[in-house]
């Protein structure tokens, strides 16, 4: 039985006994919440209650739900070709996204590969380092080096380069290539050349010196390392990062998935530093919210030389490999946050955050409060627990999912300051709450 459009009942009792959630037991599984809408950036359960969200369902939702724009791109695309293979064929979405792909990245991305999803993305990057090293004839370099409190995604070689221990995948760790980790980029994020530290990067550089053979190259999310910690580091860092790689010829990957699109005040964090990776991963918000689908840009000259080597091509095509309804939904989505006034709604976001987060560093079970862009982070000292405090934030009709130590807020751009002092004021309750 599927259920009847506009008479949708999930069964709860069907969900928990069958379908399994992100990072839940299937047996013993974290409640889930049913959602019958969503509309701007409220989510309407199925008992009627209306959620203001705080999550852009996992950095994507950026123009929040339920967008005229994106709905009509997306029912015009339906209505021409949902999907068409990508083989021996091409489409005014796939272009004219790649387009605007090349255009808006940092500057030397030139060619774009259409794929599934973030971790995809990372995958084929990898693949696309290690073609283009050995393409060179350095097949030695076929390792990556990566600092610690990184997260890239859960399939293998992306799971290979997230942290050992906050990486969540410890128990595969017998199946993986061994990689190479630096430790977390310590200094803060900041804009001042005092607050840097060039001493951050000294164990860096030695593992570039003493591997730098066998590394085909560095893969980092820059400025904001997301799943991983939600840490947000010096700018400085991928400068003198930069500077490493171009010195020991290993090629630099920006994981930009979670960063891409605006989300920390600039379209792409690695404008913070004014540097351009060699290959640059990009998802989540690239259609909105509204599908999965994801891109790794790189040069020319990678293009240029993993095309010269054996075999002669890049050896990566997934079946759903430029789907039409993704890029015709990225194209709108994109194009929309490019014509909207997004910097200043990111720094209103931002000072609001810092203003009305602040007040939770006095409490003792508080470690750091940061902000940066539209992104704010209690840390708390001890680990939370996800279920009793999601059940206290639906209560408090908003939707924040904490994790670990960290109660964090990533809202839709389109918030207004009610509605952000709705999400702030429901964190500071649960620190409250957390403390007694
Ligand atoms: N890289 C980063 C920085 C991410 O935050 C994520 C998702 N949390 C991924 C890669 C993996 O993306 P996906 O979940 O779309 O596979």
């Amino acid at each position: 039985m599927y259920p009847q459009k506009n008479n949708i009942t999930i069964s709860l009792d069907f969900d928990r006994q069958h379908i399994w959630h992100p990072y839940t037991s299937m047996c013993n599984p974290l409640p889930v919440y049913p959602v019958k809408s969503a509309r701007g950036v409220r989510i309407t359960l199925e008992d009627g209650r209306e959620l203001i969200d705080g999550m852009s369902s996992w950095w994507a939702a950026i123009h929040g739900y339920n967008h005229p724009v994106l709905n009509a791109a997306l029912s015009e695309q339906a209505g021409e070709v949902a999907h068409i293979m990508f083989g021996g064929l091409t489409h005014g979405p796939a272009v004219e996204l790649c387009r605007l792909l090349v255009d808006i990245s940092p500057k030397g991305l030139d060619k774009v590969f259409l794929c599934d999803s973030g971790s995809v993305s990372v995958e084929v990057a990898l693949k696309m380092a290690m073609q283009y090293q050995y393409a060179r004839g350095r097949q030695k370099k076929k390792r990556f080096l990566t600092v610690r409190g990184g997260y890239h995604g859960d399939t293998f070689h992306a799971m290979s380069v997230c942290d050992p221990v906050t990486g969540m995948h410890t128990v595969f760790s017998a199946a993986l290539p061994e990689q190479i980790f630096a430790p977390r980029p310590g200094c803060r994020f900041s804009k001042e050349e005092a607050d840097w530290d060039q001493e951050d990067i000294h164990i860096l550089g030695g593992l570039m010196a003493a591997h730098h053979e066998e590394i085909a190259a560095v893969i980092i999310e820059p400025i904001v390392q997301g799943a991983g910690g939600m840490w947000f580091y010096h700018p400085q860092y991928l400068r003198s990062l930069r500077e490493l790689c171009d010195q020991y010829d290993i090629l630099l990957i920006f994981d930009e998935i979670a960063t891409g699109f605006g989300r920390t005040g600039k379209l792409f964090a690695a404008e913070h530093a004014g540097v351009s990776p060699d290959i640059c991963c990009l998802g989540k918000a690239l259609t909105g919210g509204y599908m999965t689908l994801a891109a790794t840009l790189s040069t020319d000259h990678i293009a240029e030389i993993v095309s010269q080597g054996t075999p002669g091509l890049f050896m990566h095509g997934p079946t759903f490999m430029g789907n039409p309804l993704a890029c015709a939904v990225a194209v709108a989505s994109i194009t929309l946050l490019l014509q909207s006034s997004w910097q200043k709604n990111i720094e209103e976001i931002e000072l609001q955050l810092k203003r009305e987060l602040e007040p939770a560093k006095r409490a003792g079970s508080v470690a750091d409060v940061r902000v940066l862009g539209a992104i704010g982070v209690v840390e708390m000292r001890e680990p939370v627990d996800m279920a009793a405090l999601q059940k206290f934030f639906v209560e408090q009709d908003v939707w924040i999912r904490p994790f670990n130590k960290l109660i964090y807020l990533m809202p839709p751009y389109i918030i207004g300051n009610k509605e952000l002092s709705k999400l702030t004021g429901a964190v500071l309750q649960a620190v409250d709450f957390l403390s007694h």
